[in-house]
């Protein structure tokens, strides 16, 4: 009796500690944003909105098919910017790079400081065929209705390219002269591999540049895009996935389907790629999407915060959760995506050959190669070949910094152009120009400064395209505010 209550006495005493620091750990959990000094006094350009329309009217299309490349409506898309954009071409130094790609120059005063670079692409996706009519306004009108920019590229990128013209124009109309460098460097194939973005950071890295920070493209200002967050997050990609798309081609004797084998190459096929699906690469919850619940958790109400500030005891059941959702799962985990199922041209007659692409999205910490071993493993098939398709793959870029200037620098100027945002840092899923860069530098970060609803998200690459009017504005604010603040006396 006597050892069973001291038995309980002590289960009590561990329960309370646990208990305790559960509590501790969630109350000292995760970085609250610091104070911002205040912005910059700030008036939209006139006409800005009506610049960023007239852009849009200029189909810049990258087609998967090269032949189908539009040189002129790139050559087009550049007089309009010297047409507009007067004192950003005669103060910045031009150059074209891979034909139809654009590097700006604009000295700084102190020639010892390394350059900030602005980026952006000037191409944009297609319309798919077919949903043309379900667009509100024309994709390619550059129609300004009802407080909103409609169009094809009026988010994806041209937002950018325009955003940051607009706001060095308006700093050299005030005769502002940066003490850093700023170099813009616009791609014009960024939706179809970025050739462009990739010859002008090899130019500047055999120039010996190697910039302090770059700004590309990326996470948006987001409202409902984390769980039980109220405040909109801002969300800056410090890294990127990698990807490569493996074949699968199994082989067997064809033959009259009258008198099949128990395993034709469909059924192996099958089996490989249901294997593939049910054994998915490990879960890991680290890196770039840890330190994004280290940044949001303090926003979080206190039974979520509990959960995340105390990963010791509930990691197994945050990766369940995160597992749960396509869009949470691609954070912590090399994804596997089918995309690709060929076999068969007659009813009666069996395949000798079926063949199956697989997307991989790989996380940083994972590899091709490692995808590729994963992937015969699991097939453990010797009747299915396993290949990583050439020109399909690219490694994981490296994670940048968070915890040095430039990123203080790019934080600051984020949330003084939209103060009620939590800043924090996050994985690219998708690919974007920036990951040329991160041999340059070690702070490539990826953002768009545009407010998007999850909703909003589907119209980019999709149907009805647009950017409120005043976001646009506000976009052109952190670019300024950002340039002030990283080039400024
Ligand atoms: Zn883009």
């Amino acid at each position: 009796m006597k050892t069973l209550k001291k038995l309980a006495l002590a289960l009590l005493a561990v329960l309370i500690l646990l208990v305790a620091v559960v509590l501790i750990r969630t109350a000292r959990f995760g970085k609250a944003q610091r104070p911002v000094p205040a912005a910059a006094a700030f008036t939209a350009p006139e006409g800005a909105a009506e610049r960023l329309a007239a852009a849009i009217r200029i189909p810049t299309i990258s087609h998967e098919e090269a032949a189908r490349f539009d040189g002129a409506a790139f050559t087009a898309l550049h007089e309009l910017l010297r047409a507009r954009f007067p004192r950003v071409h005669t103060a910045l130094w031009r150059e074209l790079v891979a034909g139809h790609s654009l590097l700006y120059t604009w000295p700084g005063t102190d020639p010892s400081l390394p350059p900030l670079v602005l980026m952006g692409h000037m191409d944009v996706v297609p319309v798919e065929a077919g949903t043309e009519a379900r667009w509100t306004q024309p994709p390619f009108a550059g129609a300004v209705q009802g407080g909103y920019v409609w169009g094809r590229g009026a988010v994806d990128n041209k937002s950018s390219l325009l955003g940051t013209m607009e706001a060095v124009e308006m700093l050299l109309a005030q005769g502002f002269a940066p003490r850093r460098t700023v170099i813009l460097a616009y791609g014009h194939d960024e939706e179809v591999g970025g050739r462009g973005a990739q010859r002008i950071a090899a130019l500047l890295g055999e120039r010996g540049v190697r910039p302090w920070m770059v700004v590309d493209e990326g996470g948006v200002i987001g409202r409902g895009i984390m769980p039980g967050v109220e405040r909109p997050t801002a969300l800056v990609g410090i890294a990127e996935k990698g990807f490569v798309s493996v074949e699968l081609t199994a082989r067997a004797e064809g033959g009259h389907s009258s008198m099949p084998p128990r395993h034709g190459t469909i059924g192996r096929l099958g089996t490989a790629i249901h294997r593939l699906e049910r054994s998915p690469m490990p879960a890991r919850l680290h890196g770039p999407t840890l330190q994004l619940f280290d940044r949001v958790g303090p926003e979080m109400p206190f039974a979520q915060k509990a959960v995340f500030a105390n990963l010791w005891l509930t990691r197994p059941l945050v990766i369940g959760i995160l597992e749960g959702a396509p869009s949470s799962n691609a954070m912590i985990r090399t994804t596997t995506a089918p995309t690709i199922f060929q076999a068969g041209t007659k009813e009666n007659v069996l395949p000798s050959r079926a063949r199956a692409v697989v997307n991989f999205r790989i996380l940083p910490g994972d590899s091709v190669a490692g995808v590729v071993a994963h992937v015969r493993r699991v097939v453990d098939d010797t009747a299915v070949t396993v290949r990583a398709m050439e020109g399909f793959s690219g490694e994981p870029s490296p994670v940048s910094r968070t915890d040095h200037e430039p990123y203080r620098v790019l934080e600051r100027s984020i949330r003084q152009a939209a103060p009620d945002a939590v800043v924090a840092p996050f994985l690219m899923v998708g690919g974007t120009d920036a990951r040329y860069y991160h041999p340059l530098s070690d702070a490539v970060y990826r953002y768009l400064p545009v407010r998007m609803t999850p909703e909003d998200l589907d119209r980019i690459h999709g149907t009805d395209e647009r950017i409120a009017v005043r976001d646009y504005h506000n976009a052109i604010r952190f670019y300024r505010q950002l340039l002030l603040n990283a080039a400024g006396g």
